[in-house]
């Protein structure tokens, strides 16, 4: 594996589906060689029934781990209202962080359009309830989104992964949410879009994440052979927002490790 650079503040991964497949049965060497690199906190991205419960159960056993709980939109045709009862109970769990993966996704539509609403719509009622923040997804899917979380008045959460152009940045930064990005920035062609919204996304709004093991970084200068995304590619993602933003990268990972704090409502010793 490429050794990368390896800072002495701390970094926090806030998206790694830890336990997909391709992760889970090697899970303790990816944890170690994340953090030989500096990423010393991991938030598991809880998307479906399973992911959430098996997300949880690592994270009440590990000092590094947190986690969040929630139906993506891929699965709003297929949860039954006992895995959202699981959902409801793990949400209020300490060391479950937010609730979600959720939102809406309407470029592969693998559920019907009125599903992922109504899905969505749940996690943001539960979400206001239980005062806890969100872990947003939206493809191809803005303006419903930005709705829904106007009508529910969401002010508390991340929109993960994200993706666009400033325009839509600024929406989504006006509800005082969190902009998290991942390796889609190093990305030479789809990423374009995304490095010019950065380079206007106010430092004291951004999260970092791999969403490991998906979207792996375009640009290491070694991949690995699998091309499986890792949380130990998080500085090197880290390095490309300090390039594109011109700014030193110690003072934006601790601005980094503050804003993961706020966004989760985590304590330093945690
Ligand atoms: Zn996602």
């Amino acid at each position: 594996m490429p050794k990368i650079q390896s800072y002495n503040n701390k970094l926090i991964d806030i998206g790694l589906n830890l336990t997909h497949p391709s992760l889970i049965d090697r899970y303790e060497s990816i944890i170690n060689d994340a953090y030989d690199v500096g990423v010393n906190y991991f938030i598991l991205t809880g998307s479906d029934y399973n992911s959430s419960v098996e997300s949880y159960n690592l994270a009440k056993n590990n000092k590094l781990f947190f986690s969040t709980a929630g139906i993506h939109p891929h699965y709003a045709d297929t949860y039954n209202n006992n895995d959202f009862r699981i959902i409801e109970e793990l949400s209020s769990e300490n060391k479950v962080v937010a609730v979600g993966e959720c939102g809406l996704d309407f470029h592969r539509n693998l559920s019907s359009k009125i599903n992922q609403i109504n899905c969505l719509q749940a996690h943001l009622v539960l979400a206001n309830e239980i005062n806890k923040p969100l872990f947003l997804h939206q493809r191809d899917a803005h303006m419903e989104l930005y709705e829904n979380l106007i009508d529910f008045k969401v002010n508390k959460g991340v929109l993960h992964s994200f993706t666009e152009d400033k325009n839509i940045m600024r929406q989504y930064l006006d509800l005082n949410l969190y902009i998290g990005i991942t390796g889609w920035l190093c990305d030479p062609q789809r990423g374009q879009e995304l490095r010019e919204a950065v380079k206007y996304l106010p430092i004291e709004s951004l999260l970092v994440e791999t969403d490991a093991p998906y979207l792996l970084p375009k640009d290491l200068a070694i991949k690995p052979k699998d091309r499986i995304n890792l949380p130990q590619f998080l500085p090197h993602i880290v390095q490309r927002i300090a390039e594109i933003k011109k700014i030193e990268i110690e003072p934006l990972v601790s601005q980094i490790y503050r804003n993961t704090l706020n966004c989760f409502g985590l304590t330093d010793d945690a």
